[in-house]
């Protein structure tokens, strides 16, 4: 029997005319200047930012207990959770390491970590924007693809990365 893998073969064109470039690059970093603060308590590691379609897929860490933020979604959000647990007020679920997570256009829900859970990293891929309200329902602010270039734009700048850091991120 043959064991020996077979011979990769080399694609002859392995990229179209006018593509664009790829992104990999760890998810979770060693460097804590790659972490961009959103609130107090609160993190995301930028990964991607499409400024085409208004998508951007960012790590969100979190270390507090109790209640984050209360946003309504007009667009799809997909999430995976890495560590720790974390579920929403108006949903009976809790999202563990591992856990898949949809949340439709239309949806509003409230962040809360669950109890005794003092630090969560999940990854968001989002699209359109997190439309923040209050206990009444009111529009209290909102971040889209450009809010969060223009976070990390100032961030990176602070930490010395300088703000053109942002930049291998959006596509
Ligand atoms: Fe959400």
């Amino acid at each position: 029997m043959n064991t020996s893998p077979a011979p990769l073969s080399t694609p002859k064109k392995t990229k179209a005319p006018y593509m664009i470039d790829d992104i990999v690059t760890p998810a979770i970093p060693d460097d804590e200047r790659l972490w961009v603060p959103q609130a107090e308590n609160f993190w995301f590691r930028p990964l991607m930012f499409n400024t085409v379609s208004g998508e951007w897929v960012n790590v969100v860490r979190i270390r507090t207990s109790g209640v984050i933020s209360r946003h309504r979604h007009p667009a799809p959000v997909h999430g995976y959770a890495i560590s720790g647990s974390w579920r929403y007020l108006e949903h009976s679920w809790v999202a563990t390491p591992g856990s898949y997570v949809f949340e439709p256009p239309g949806e509003v829900h409230t962040l809360v970590m669950h109890e005794g859970c003092e630090e969560m990293t999940t990854l968001f891929h989002i699209s359109g924007a997190l439309i923040y309200i209050d206990e009444d329902g009111v529009t209290t602010g909102f971040d889209d693809v450009h809010t969060k270039i223009e976070m990390c734009r100032k961030h990176f700048a602070e930490v010395g990365l300088g703000e053109d850091y942002v930049r291998q991120f959006i596509r």
